[in-house]
């Protein structure tokens, strides 16, 4: 199980869902694991469950849309354990559920914001540290960044992640850095996130959201966030050694249809 022994990892939005997931799985397979979240209490909490896990952790609020946080989780990282070696661009937001020509620009302002510019600055800083002794950087895509969908500005930013991770992974490997850069693209998980869709629904429960969502995979269920995490492991791991610029797909079938 120890496929990351030896390897310091920061995972942003690892207060909540699919980032709390990747932390503690890296963290079971023998990672350092630097937890970031805009909710520092979020950051604690999953730190505290590693910890009883018997793992090591550290929590730091962290908002990826400001350079200069980026720079702090960096050095604060560094300090901490002399170096790393992955990077989970996981954090993300979802947006709005209005119709396209009722999308505010400040909407789509904050979701670029958060789901491109923060990926942009993570793996802009990660690629400096990493140059000389190597890495892997994850992005959490989705399957919205690869089909159009009803919220134009999250499957946009989630499009955008897609391309930069492709762009910098050829620039890497064009250049001689041993970086490896993948994305991965999840179906509907069931997280906050996606719980947040009952409340777009007059008087939705979560089981609304849950048999609306469901049919749409083939495998008959939604994701856990354990199911993307496992991804993010193996990409994070040695075992992935030949993959960059790659789109790993996580969701039930639901771009099989
Ligand atoms: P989640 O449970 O809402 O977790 C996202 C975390 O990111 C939250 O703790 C959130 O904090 C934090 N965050 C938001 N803005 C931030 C910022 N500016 N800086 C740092 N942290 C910030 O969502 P999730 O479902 O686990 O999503 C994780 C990633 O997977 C996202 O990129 C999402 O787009 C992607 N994804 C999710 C699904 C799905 O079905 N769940 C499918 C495909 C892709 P707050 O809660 O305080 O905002």
């Amino acid at each position: 199980m120890n496929r990351v022994d030896g390897k310091v990892a920061i995972v942003t939005g690892g207060g909540s869902g699919i980032g709390r997931a990747s932390s503690r799985l890296l963290s079971e397979a023998g990672a350092e694991v630097v937890v970031t979240d805009i909710d520092g209490d979020a950051a604690d909490e999953t730190v505290a469950e590693i910890a009883d896990a018997g793992g090591s952790a550290v929590a730091i609020q962290h908002d990826v849309t400001s350079e200069a946080a980026w720079e702090t989780v960096i050095a604060a990282t560094l300090e901490n354990f002399g170096s790393f070696h992955v990077l989970v661009n996981n954090a993300g937001v979802g947006g709005g559920a209005q119709l396209f020509e009722d999308t505010p620009f400040e909407m789509w302002r904050q979701v670029m914001s958060v789901n491109l510019d923060g990926v942009f600055l993570g793996t802009q800083q990660a690629v400096k540290v990493m140059r000389q002794a190597g890495g892997s950087i994850v992005n959490i895509s989705s399957i919205m960044g690869m089909v159009g969908g009803a919220n134009a500005a999250y499957n946009a930013s989630k499009g955008g992640v897609r391309l930069l991770t492709k762009s910098v992974a050829v620039y890497c490997g064009s250049n001689g850095l041993p970086i490896r850069v993948n994305s991965i693209h999840p179906g509907y998980i069931w997280t906050p996130m996606i719980e947040k869709i009952a409340s777009y629904i007059p008087g939705g429960t979560e089981q609304d959201v849950r048999d609306l969502l469901t049919p749409r995979h083939p495998i008959g269920r939604l994701g856990e966030p354990i199911d993307v995490a496992k991804g993010v492991l193996f990409l994070a791991s040695d075992d992935s050694s030949f993959m960059t610029g790659s789109e790993l797909v996580i969701d039930g079938g639901y771009t099989a249809v």
